[in-house]
């Protein structure tokens, strides 16, 4: 009898997804390589599945390195099979462990509202440096809406759909009752990768910042007068919870493909304008950048899709927030070739990274198509200017360039977010200046 529990228990277990046991990544190298020709560079991208390596960076233009995750198994033969190539590598961290192991853990079910009583009239209480979990980022949003916030700015939220593991997908909109009757709108997403922590949570900085300023800074209020700013925090929450329960390097979302083993669609290969997995994406579901079956077959992605092509046409710009690289990007992904108003992204952009670089010095550089050597297609921001017609659309690339890559620690929080606001209310200023032809 006690075996026969012991087996129901074990299926009721498998039955609720019960967590396989946590990835740990001892002794894993983050390799810094060089490589010379295109045919070395197909070679490395081919070795994903024989050592499992990991791509944390491909190079954007000649002469930029690629940063590979190995691990101590594979490391060996892995590089032996560098040195047959034209390359040149290096060791850019030594013990992915041990980097992850010296950073404060992350707040496992930590509720944002803790200090609410003691929060002041210009704060949520929300514990801003810290990376949450789903739950709590989704309480948070609900609990906005709930307060009065200053100066008579709203919080809305509203599910845009959900999961491929059900999971609701909230979209919270700020909007202010000064300035324009009729306004446009700025979308922000966020947490399409889901090991790309530092994104959800400056998103969320940004959500705080919009919504109580409390640094009483004018360009929110400025940006806040002309238009109300739509932003899902966490596009892939099944993504995101795996990486903080299982695989903190989990890139993808959680579906599983019909006919294979392997679980996962990269999202942000998945967007149905010009899709193709033969251009930077995968047609093999064991490859971290699978494009998935079809265009938009996945939930996170249709979710962002109907919502884009509903409100789109009110839109001035749409900014996915990735990280890292420090990079501000914008279309085309699919191709080489630039979009017609490019000059007009690029000189939006630019003031962006203008005011990033003002904030706490960081250089972010200006990426378009002409020195984005390695094109990927099925990006959302294509999609957003491609399918829908919002102008200015960006992927920002955070924080940082290599050190730590995705295991960013809680330290650099605030100060990425607030970079990263500093150049989205001067985008948001440039872009109404040059559509409008008003200061
Ligand atoms: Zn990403």
């Amino acid at each position: 009898m006690l075996v026969i529990l012991g087996c129901l228990c074990i299926l009721v277990q498998l039955a609720q997804g019960h967590p396989s046991p946590k990835v740990t990544y001892d002794g894993h190298k983050v390799l810094k390589i060089l490589h010379h020709t295109q045919d070395d560079y197909r070679k490395l991208l081919r070795m994903e599945l024989q050592f499992g390596l990991d791509f944390w960076k491909l190079p954007k233009h000649v002469n930029d390195s690629m940063y590979v995750r190995v691990g101590p198994q594979h490391y060996d033969s892995f590089v032996k099979q560098l040195t047959g190539l034209n390359t040149v590598f290096s060791t850019l961290i030594e013990d992915v462990q041990d980097l992850l192991d010296s950073q404060s853990s992350p707040s496992v079910g930590q509720t944002i509202h803790e200090s609410r009583r003691a929060a002041s009239a210009l704060s949520s209480g929300m514990v801003l440096n810290t990376y949450h979990r789903y739950v709590a980022i989704n309480n948070y949003l609900d609990d906005l809406t709930q307060l009065v916030l200053p100066r008579g700015v709203t919080a809305t939220v509203q599910s845009i759909g959900t999961s491929e593991e059900n999971r609701d997908v909230k979209l919270i909109k700020i909007s202010s009752p000064t300035g324009l009757a009729a306004k446009r709108g700025i979308f922000i997403d966020g947490g399409i990768h889901a090991r790309e922590w530092v994104s959800p949570a400056t998103v969320i900085y940004t959500i705080e910042q919009l919504a109580f300023n409390p640094k009483y800074d004018v360009g929110i209020n400025t940006l806040l007068e002309r238009y109300d700013v739509f932003l899902v925090p966490v596009v892939n929450p099944d993504g995101y919870e795996y990486s903080h329960t299982n695989e903190r390097m989990w890139r993808k979302n959680r579906k599983i493909n019909t006919g294979s083993s392997c679980v996962g669609v990269d999202l942000n290969r998945n967007f149905p304008f010009q899709w193709a997995p033969a251009i930077g994406g995968s047609t093999n579901p064991c490859f971290d950048t699978f494009s998935g079956d079809s265009p938009g077959s996945e939930a996170e992605t249709a979710n962002i899709v109907n919502f884009l092509r509903q409100n789109g046409q009110n839109i001035d710009a749409y900014l996915t927030v990735h990280s890292y690289g420090q990079m501000w990007l914008y279309p085309w992904g699919f191709t080489s070739a630039l979009p017609a108003d490019y000059l007009d992204l690029d000189s939006a952009a630019l003031s962006a990274v203008t005011a990033i670089r003002n904030t706490h010095n960081k250089r972010y550089d200006i990426g378009s198509s002409t020195n984005v050597l390695y094109a990927a297609a099925g990006g959302s921001d294509d999609f957003a200017k491609g399918d829908t017609g919002i102008k200015y659309a960006y992927t920002i690339e955070l924080r940082d360039v290599g050190r730590y890559g995705f295991a960013l620690p809680t330290s650099e929080i605030i100060p990425t977010a607030e970079e990263f606001v500093a150049g989205l209310t001067a985008l948001a200023d440039n872009i109404y200046t040059r559509e409008t032809g008003k200061k």
